[in-house]
């Protein structure tokens, strides 16, 4: 085994941004690579920021239980959705993980000195880094995971939302979370209420759209969840946590000129738009790339940035389907209406809508996708796969 650097600010491995894709590289490393002295930089205070961030067990690879357990703060053994017309219970066990686990179970990983927060990193290159304070730290490797900063050469629409975590009085009577209630008015796009039960009087509830536009009409949306709230007849004492998101869904794009503007360094997470493009989710790839990494022999600089273009790239090649769903959605489906598509994707069997959420559908359940009765008039949705219809440009590039 190589001896580690005991020089503070020399590393073997440099983690720019402790969010997400961050914070399960440096867990991952600390598990199965500890041979190597990996430091994590992270502009603000503390790790993973305010996001409770939602999965499926069946969106991770095999192995992965182990480095998502420390984050997950919730797991239930099944899942609702509601449509007009159409209730389904599912039993695929969907999780919680959040940003403060996140913080907790890296600082329990790596020494203290090598998670340096409230720190921003203001120059990167192959052999280290500059903070904004003019310390300069050396790494043997340099991966950069701070955010999507905008997903430049890209197009399509938002999917934003307001969530609350609300205390009540009395039990709210779910026992599983509810992953869209599209029973809901349809406004501003595809609407849904998103409710995670997190304990009997403590409920998550997120309104959410797939809308034309990044604008959040803050005040509106917190007046929704309390309307919501009110007919479901739970009784709120409290607001407790309040998170809001927009995010990109991603339906077209020059992947070459996105990647090429990105910057010289190896990219991590939603930087390398290691992003599921219909549902904007990043936990699945952020852990299979975290444990990819891993494995890999080759750590240099050069290395690291021809394997994370290359796994970025194939993703991108690999998720063309979800990109043509997105573009069916913004593209042909009339506001409105474009919760009929969604109904229509839960009819299919379980496993098929498993596969989907985990970003691994097959030719037989794309072909479900896209069969039946169409849920998008046929030639509208046959016109914006040819780039004939809604233009997309009109959509804004995703920013
Ligand atoms: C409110 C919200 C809820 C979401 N919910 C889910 C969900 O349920 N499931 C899911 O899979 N996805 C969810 N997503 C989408 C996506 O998975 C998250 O955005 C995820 O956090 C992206 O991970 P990341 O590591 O790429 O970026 P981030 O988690 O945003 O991490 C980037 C980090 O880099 C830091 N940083 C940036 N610039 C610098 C700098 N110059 N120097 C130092 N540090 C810097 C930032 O402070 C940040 O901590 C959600 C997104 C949001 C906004």
């Amino acid at each position: 085994m190589q001896q580690k650097s005991a020089d503070p600010a020399s590393c073997d491995l440099a983690i720019l941004g402790g969010g997400l894709a961050g914070g399960l590289i440096a867990l991952a490393f600390a598990a199965r690579r500890p041979d190597l002295k990996v430091m994590i930089f992270e502009g603000a205070k503390r790790l993973g920021g305010h996001h409770v961030w939602s999965f499926f067990a069946s969106d991770l690879p095999e192995g992965a239980e182990a480095l998502v357990a420390p984050i997950v703060a919730a797991r239930w053994d099944g899942y609702e959705v509601r449509f007009p017309g159409l209730s389904r219970t599912l039993s695929t066990r969907y999780c919680s993980a959040n940003g403060t686990l996140l913080d907790r179970a890296v600082r329990a990983a790596l020494p203290a000195d090598c998670i340096v927060t409230g720190a921003e990193v203001v120059q990167a290159d192959a052999s280290g880094l500059t903070l904004a304070d003019g310390r300069r730290f050396s790494a043997g490797a340099v991966i950069d995971a701070r955010g999507s900063r905008g997903l430049a050469h890209m197009e399509g629409g938002w999917q934003k939302f307001v969530g609350q975590r609300l205390r009540l009085s009395t039990p709210h009577g779910l026992d599983r979370p509810i992953v869209m209630d599209a029973t809901v008015a349809q406004i501003d796009g595809y609407r849904f209420v998103y409710c995670l039960p997190f304990s009997p009087t403590e409920i998550f509830v997120e309104d959410t759209y797939y809308s034309d536009t990044p604008n959040l009409d803050l005040p509106a949306l917190r007046q929704r969840i309390a309307d919501y709230a009110q007919g479901e007849g739970w009784a709120v004492q409290s607001v407790e946590y309040e998170e809001t998101g927009v995010l990109p869904v991603i339906a077209g794009g020059d992947f070459d000129a996105f990647w090429r503007d990105g910057g010289d360094l190896p990219r991590a997470g939603t930087r390398a738009a290691l992003v599921h493009p219909l549902t904007s989710y990043s936990i699945p790839d952020a852990v299979r790339f975290a444990l990819y990494l891993t494995g890999l022999d080759n750590l240099s600089g050069s290395a690291l940035s021809r394997t994370s273009h290359d796994r970025a790239a194939q993703h991108w090649r690999e998720t063309r389907f979800y990109r043509m769903l997105s573009r069916m959605l913004f593209g042909a489906a009339d506001g409105p209406e474009r919760w009929r598509m969604l109904a229509h994707f839960y009819t299919l069997p379980e496993r098929a809508i498993e596969r989907f959420y985990a970003g691994q559908s097959t030719p037989l359940d794309m072909a479900r996708v896209l069969a039946g009765k169409p849920p998008v008039p046929v030639g509208a949705a046959l016109a914006s796969l040819t780039g004939r219809g809604r233009p997309l440009a009109d959509l804004g590039a995703v920013s």
